[in-house]
């Protein structure tokens, strides 16, 4: 029997019965830039992931499936605009993507499980990925300026406490809770 592209993938749906093979050994050099021949998930896109209300913070996404490092998680789409909004992603500098499907609510963390790149518009594992994470992106690898600057505690050994775009300074609000929060230490 020919593999399906999910097995090719290392990638299987949650409530797959067989085993899939898991390709241990990851090429690295087509790490942030998959081949051509990784496929893209956008036809069952609600097997693989969920977006899930939470009180407080809104949306999340979260995975339902096995995704190996390096594999394509979602590619996605969504509409231009100059504007910079609370669930839009920078294209380049003056262009930002307004994903209506699930991108615009991947959760931020300091030490995430998935990056984007965005000149694919791809969303891939950064990290082996099992059913039931919460998938998440580092957001200042993306935006140059945040829509708004906000205290993390997303419990990495990298987090920031603080999350900024990356070409933006911490503004007054954030140099204060720092200021708290190293205190405090
Ligand atoms: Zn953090």
């Amino acid at each position: 029997m020919k593999p399906s592209a999910n097995e090719k993938s290392g990638i299987r749906p949650l409530n797959a019965k067989r085993k899939f093979p898991r390709v241990a050994d990851i090429d690295t050099s087509t790490f942030l830039h998959p081949v051509a021949e990784l496929p893209a998930y956008g036809d069952k896109p609600e097997a693989l992931w969920e977006l899930e209300d939470v009180e407080v913070i809104g949306k999340r996404v979260r995975s339902l499936a096995y995704f190996q490092r390096g594999t394509v998680v979602a590619r996605f789409a969504g509409t231009l605009t100059y504007e910079v909004m609370q669930h839009t992603l920078q294209v380049t500098p003056t262009t930002h993507i307004l994903d209506t499907n699930m991108v615009g609510y991947l959760s931020h963390s300091c030490g995430p499980n998935c990056l984007l790149d965005m000149t694919r518009l791809e969303v891939l594992a950064l990290k082996d990925i099992r059913p039931g994470e919460i998938l998440s992106i580092d957001y200042a690898v993306t935006e140059d300026v945040l829509f708004k600057q906000f205290p993390c505690s997303c419990g990495s050994p990298e987090c920031r406490h603080w999350v900024t775009g990356r070409r933006e300074q911490v503004n007054p609000e954030g140099v204060a809770y720092l200021q708290h929060h190293w205190n405090r230490k």
